[in-house]
């Protein structure tokens, strides 16, 4: 079994570096890991079918959209996440929460979309909460313009800079069924896939999932 990555913390791994939280790096908490543990359990894993299916556009801001939010920001939060969308919880609708920053603000957007990008690209690695241990390098717009609503039905209209837009970007995908497999160079594809392969095999390993 391949160790997972020390410093994992979801969707968006790298960047930007704050020096925060050094204690907890050094000396993981015990309960802090058991919380991590029981979110991720909540949240589908590579290779569910569902994380390739499109969701549909939520049409009704009501009290089930409002608690699915809910759920979702404390699972991302308890994951260690810095993103996560409705299809890693098995929930065909176009809704995905994100980190705003390394502050730990938060967001929910509805029925987002991205209408702007700028010229500049860049690669970076990006983890995934369905495809926990792993990086990959993923090239993505630096600057996006998005247009969503908030759950409660208001227009929002987005610049997003950096690690944000590459937050977006990625859980946007999931809306989509792509997953950073699909966005990665050819050799990281495969490293990956071979990482997966031996992970899903035989009984025995650690981290087996019913
Ligand atoms: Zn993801």
């Amino acid at each position: 079994m391949a160790p997972q990555a020390p410093e994992y913390t979801g969707a968006v791994a790298s960047e930007p570096e704050t020096p925060i939280d050094e204690e907890d790096e050094a000396q993981p908490d015990p309960e802090r890991e058991a919380r991590r543990l029981v979110a991720l359990a909540q949240i589908r894993q590579y290779p569910d079918p569902v994380l390739r299916m499109r969701a549909r556009e939520v049409e009704a801001f009501d009290e089930e959209l409002a608690q699915l939010v809910h759920r979702m920001t404390q699972l991302m939060a308890g994951a260690d996440g810095a993103g996560l969308a409705a299809t890693q919880v098995g929930v065909l609708r176009r809704v995905f929460v994100m980190r705003k920053d390394d502050n730990g603000a938060t967001m929910a957007l509805v029925n987002p979309k991205l209408v702007g990008r700028g010229d500049e690209l860049e690669i970076d690695d990006e983890g995934c909460l369905s495809l926990q241990g792993l990086l990959l390098p993923v090239e993505r717009p630096v600057a996006v313009t998005v247009k969503a609503k908030d759950p409660g039905g208001a227009d929002v209209e987005l610049e997003l800079e950096g690690f944000a837009a590459r937050a977006f970007q990625h859980e946007l995908d999931h809306l989509d069924g792509v997953l950073i497999l699909d966005r990665t160079t050819d050799e990281a594809r495969r490293e990956a896939m071979a990482r997966l392969r031996q992970r899903s095999a035989p009984r025995g390993t650690t981290g087996a999932r019913l």
